[in-house]
C-alpha cells in the first residue's frame, strides 16, 4: 500500500451521503469542482470553475474528506456501497482522487466515478485502475454537434474511451438525452455503434433531460441556454432504450 498523503487538498463543492443512484449499494458522492466542458444543460453550473467561487466550493484535505466518507462505512459493508467521485470532472483532480482511493482500498470501500473522460491520459491511467465501477458519458457524435452542445469537440473523449475501456474493471456508458441535441434515433445509433468497440461495456444508461439546475443560473448571474426546452420523462426514452437493447446492451433509463 503506498504512503497516503492525508494533507493533500482538493476543491470539493458537495459531499452527499446516502445516495442509491450512482453505483451499487449506499454511497457517498464526492462532488469535485472544475470541468473543461460547458454543456448547455449542465445542472451543476456551480461546479464548472476549478476554484471556490460565489460561495461554492471548499478546499478540503484527503483526511477531511475520508473522515466524512467513513461515517457511513457500516452501510457500505452491508449494502456493497462506497464512494462515487462526481463533478464537475473528477479527473481534473486526479492526484486527490488517487489518494482517496488508497484510503478506500485500505478500508475495503467500493469506488465509482462519473466522468466525461475529457482528461489527460496520465490522469486516466492514475485513477481508472483504482475504480471498481466507471460511468462514462458519451454525449453525441459527430464532433461538431458535440462541440455545439458542450463547448468541446469529442475526438479526445472518443480516443480516451478506448483507454478507459482498457483499464476499467467495469464500464457503463451514460448518455444525457437532450431535446434539439441528441434526442433522436440516429444519435443513439451512432453512439451504440461506437460503444460496440468498447468490450467492457454491457450496459448503457439514458438520462432524461431535466431542469433541476435552472435556478442556479440565476443565482450565478448566468443565462440558461435551454430556457424554452421542456424536461423529458422516462417514457419518452423507451423507443431509444429499445434501440440500445437491439445493439445487445442492457439499458436503464435514469442514473
Ligand atoms: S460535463 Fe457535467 S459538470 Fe461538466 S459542464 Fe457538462 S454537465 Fe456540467
Amino acid at each position: 500500500m503506498p504512503n497516503i498523503d492525508y494533507n493533500l487538498k482538493g476543491c470539493v463543492f458537495n459531499i452527499q451521503r446516502f445516495s442509491i443512484n450512482d453505483g451499487p449499494g449506499i454511497r457517498t458522492i464526492v462532488f469535485l469542482k472544475g470541468c473543461p466542458l460547458r454543456c448547455k444543460w449542465c445542472f451543476n453550473p456551480e461546479s464548472q470553475s476549478p476554484e471556490p467561487a460565489q460561495g461554492y466550493g471548499e478546499m478540503m484535505t484527503v483526511e477531511q474528506v475520508t473522515e466524512e466518507i467513513a461515517k457511513d462505512q457500516g452501510h457500505y459493508r452491508r449494502s456493497g456501497g462506497g464512494i462515487t467521485f462526481s463533478g464537475g470532472e473528477a479527473l481534473m483532480q486526479a492526484d486527490f482522487v488517487e489518494q482517496i482511493c488508497y484510503v478506500a482500498q485500505a478500508h475495503g470501500w467500493n469506488t465509482a466515478i462519473e466522468t466525461t473522460a475529457y482528461a489527460s491520459p496520465e490522469a486516466i491511467k492514475k485513477v481508472i485502475p483504482l475504480i471498481d465501477h466507471v460511468m462514462m458519458d458519451i454525449k453525441a457524435l459527430p464532433s461538431d454537434l458535440h462541440a455545439e452542445g458542450t463547448g468541446v469537440p469529442n475526438d479526445k473523449i472518443l480516443e480516451n474511451a478506448l483507454l478507459v475501456n482498457s483499464l476499467a474493471k467495469e464500464l457503463i456508458i451514460r448518455v444525457p438525452v437532450i431535446p434539439e441535441f441528441n434526442f433522436s434515433e440516429q444519435q443513439i445509433q451512432y453512439i451504440c455503434r461506437f460503444v460496440k468497440y468498447l468490450d467492457k461495456v454491457k450496459e448503457i444508461h439514458l438520462l432524461p433531460y431535466n431542469t433541476f439546475g435552472v435556478s442556479k443560473y440565476e443565482e450565478l448571474g448566468r443565462e440558461y441556454a435551454l430556457k424554452n426546452i421542456q424536461p423529458l420523462h422516462a417514457e419518452d426514452l423507451e423507443p431509444l432504450a429499445e434501440t440500445v437493447r437491439n445493439f445487445g446492451f442492457r439499458c436503464k433509463i435514469g442514473g
